[in-house]
């Protein structure tokens, strides 16, 4: 699907219009109706994945669900994407890692987090979802409102680089999700028990005190409160992807 920025546009408003108010679960389905086979989900299998990835297994099983090995997950991460990929039935989750050779070239002590979030965080993540995404022309992701920071002006549909991607849970209460997970029996992350309501690599990831906002753990400690996925493409601040 190809959009000139008019009509692209203008078939944001109308979702936006049509959807403002509509259950997370029409929405995954209106998002599936519109994009079929160009449609993947985005998933971190954090804290609050569950819900929506139980909601697009219940739609179509096969949905591309695209999940970020950066390399520096917790190994409780990677064991509860396996379990609960296999619980919900979801038959094409896609492991993206980065590149051999950015890492060989700017993180070649695998410690870079340390120095230059911005660039661990692009080689890590934001370059291998934008080879992912190259064969779809939408995706759905699970922020929410209540998360605070730049979620909280978020709307339904938003145009990214030239793709629609869909926020079904932006509506939904932290309450809501807790009582959807209880309905539907979900495992649960097994580091939310340890006061991890937010779920990234362990490096940068920090359990929270009681009453802070969900990913205050993230970054703490830094201005950065997002990896760079869900921001505009700004010039890369590397070259990557070069010949060692
Ligand atoms: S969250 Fe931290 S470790 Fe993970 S890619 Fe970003 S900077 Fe690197």
């Amino acid at each position: 699907m190809a959009y000139d920025g008019e009509s692209a546009a203008s078939l944001i408003a109308r979702l936006n219009e049509e959807l403002r108010e509509a259950e997370p679960k029409a929405i995954v389905q209106a998002a599936i109706d519109l994009m079929g086979e160009r449609l993947a989900l985005v998933s971190s299998f954090g804290a609050e994945s569950a819900v929506l990835l139980h909601m697009a297994a219940r739609l179509k099983p096969d949905i591309p669900v695209l999940f970020l090995d950066t390399g520096m997950l917790f190994g409780q991460t990677l064991d509860y994407r396996k379990r609960l990929a296999a619980r919900l039935g979801l038959t094409d989750v896609r492991d993206l890692r980065p590149q051999f050779q950015d890492l060989a070239v700017h993180d070649p002590s695998a410690d870079l987090w340390k120095t230059d979030t911005e660039t661990c965080c692009h080689i890590r993540k934001v370059l291998p979802l934008d080879r992912a995404l190259a064969e779809f022309d939408g995706w759905v992701t699970g922020r929410k409102r209540f998360q605070g920071g730049e979620r909280l002006r978020l709307k339904v549909a938003e145009l990214s680089e030239g793709r629609i991607k869909f926020n079904p849970l932006a509506n939904w209460s932290k309450e809501q999700l807790d009582a959807y997970a209880a309905e539907h029996d979900l495992p649960a992350h097994p580091l939310v028990e340890f006061g991890y309501p937010s779920i990234g690599c362990w490096p940068c990831t920090a359990p929270v005190e009681e009453g802070d906002d969900t990913r205050a753990g993230r970054w703490a400690g830094s201005e950065k409160t997002e990896c760079g996925i869900h921001l505009e493409r700004a010039t890369p601040a590397v070259e990557v992807g070069g010949d060692i």
